[in-house]
């Protein structure tokens, strides 16, 4: 019960964020684009050190799902709210570990090796995020990246075809009015 607490709130604590915080944020927030990707400070500074208000709400917000899913765990079982602890605590080391690029951190070999068969991200994964926001999705699982990819893709590739379609609208009102006025 201990382990399963655990393994849940980090994998659907992570497809939550993911998918209800992150992934909107790039496509219609500005929090987490102004403060996480946020390029004339370090990294390492805004997602580790910084206690800016703006910073931490958006760290928050990105951690409320795990919240969430860690306080329904809570009154199953003594084990299994040790586990969405520890769930919790692990969580957050993964916070403070996938910004140590910027400080030098450089994975070794296995630990390559483990990740890429486990789905688990590397700092260098997360680096990838911060050089490019449109790739590298997932806080601590790489397999939430390809669908939070499309999710973003399929929204964008919607509001521009909404967008096309209403200009397109306006053109075919303004021509009527047109019309109207001259017979007028
Ligand atoms: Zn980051
Ligand atoms: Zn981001």
């Amino acid at each position: 019960m201990f382990l399963v607490s655990l393994v849940i709130v980090l994998v659907v604590g992570d497809f939550a964020s993911t998918f209800f915080y992150h992934v909107p944020q790039h496509i219609w927030g500005k929090l987490h684009l102004r403060t996480h990707h946020d390029r004339s400070r370090s990294y390492w500074d805004h997602a580790v050190l910084s206690k800016d208000p703006e910073i931490l709400l958006d760290g928050l917000l990105g951690a409320l799902p795990y919240l969430l899913i860690a306080a329904a765990l809570w009154p199953v079982s003594a084990w299994s709210a040790a586990g969405a602890v520890t769930g919790l605590l692990l969580g957050q080391g993964h916070v403070w570990w996938r910004h140590t690029v910027e400080i030098g951190w450089k994975s070794p070999a296995w630990l390559v090796r483990f990740a890429r068969s486990t789905g688990l991200v590397l700092p260098e994964d997360h680096d990838g995020h911060h050089r490019n926001p449109d790739i590298e999705f997932g806080d601590i699982f790489r397999f939430y990246d390809v669908p939070a990819r499309y999710a973003l893709a399929s929204v964008r590739s919607f509001q521009r075809r909404r967008r096309t379609a209403l200009r397109r609208l306006e053109r075919i009102r303004a021509l009527r009015l047109m019309r109207y006025t001259q017979r007028a």
